[in-house]
């Protein structure tokens, strides 16, 4: 496998990539406008190791299968073993924070949720979650008011708060180590908010990831 985590110095960071726990619907606009409620639990999926690309290679998908929909989201990389941590381990946990996409096959997922079958098929292929260069934890002041935006040829596309979150990056990291079990080089993909849409072939993405006085930037395309 050719992706390794990096951070936002161009340094290799110390863990092998590893499983990426999703969660789904976690902006109440985005469940809506996929006409799905608003969950009272997070909904989490798993995405494989194989499922990682870096930000810096063109995106591509299998076109045979339909359209290929953006989902930017914050995305946490976990440096220790973690099961049912408290707070305080939890958060000790995070390696840094980052800017990904869950890139989703989306017509094939309409037919598997209208079958009610998994979803791996739509969210799991090799390079479905191009992953930004990591920025340290002690370098972000405040997770909670983090602005997220995407911009497609230079229009807006997704933009929100991450205080919008249903559940915060504390409660997602507590009940994805409790269901699954969260190891060293494991990502957290924190779901997006709503403007989801196609990509087409030779799009510009520019990802931009903002805080009081802090800005961070990664961009990609789509192979032409
Ligand atoms: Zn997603």
């Amino acid at each position: 496998m050719s992706y390794q985590h990096k951070d936002i110095y161009g340094r290799l960071l110390p863990f092998s990539p590893g499983k990426l726990v999703c969660a789904g619907r976690n902006y109440r606009a985005h469940a809506e406008e996929l006409g799905n409620e608003v969950p009272d639990q997070p909904m989490l999926f798993i995405k494989p190791a194989s499922a990682l690309q870096s930000m810096t290679k063109p995106i591509q998908w299998p076109q045979v299968l339909g359209s290929c929909h953006h989902e930017l989201e914050l995305c946490l990389l976990i440096s220790k073993h973690l099961e049912c941590p408290s707070p305080k381990q939890a958060m000790e946990a995070v390696w840094g924070y980052t800017l990904g996409l869950d890139l989703t096959l989306r017509d094939q997922q309409n037919l598997l949720k209208a079958k009610a079958m998994p979803w791996e098929r739509a969210k799991s292929f090799a390079g479905s979650a191009p992953m930004g260069s990591f920025i340290p934890a002690g370098e972000i002041n405040s997770v909670r008011d983090l602005q997220l935006e995407l911009q497609i040829n230079g229009g807006v596309r997704q933009a929100a708060e991450t205080n919008a979150m249903i559940f915060n990056v504390l409660e997602l990291i507590c009940e994805a180590s409790s269901t699954f079990t969260l190891q060293p080089g494991d990502i957290i993909m924190t779901g997006t908010p709503a403007g989801v849409g196609s990509l087409r072939r030779g799009d510009e993405l520019h990802l931009q990831l903002q805080g009081a006085e802090q800005h961070w930037t990664w961009k990609t395309r789509v192979a032409g």
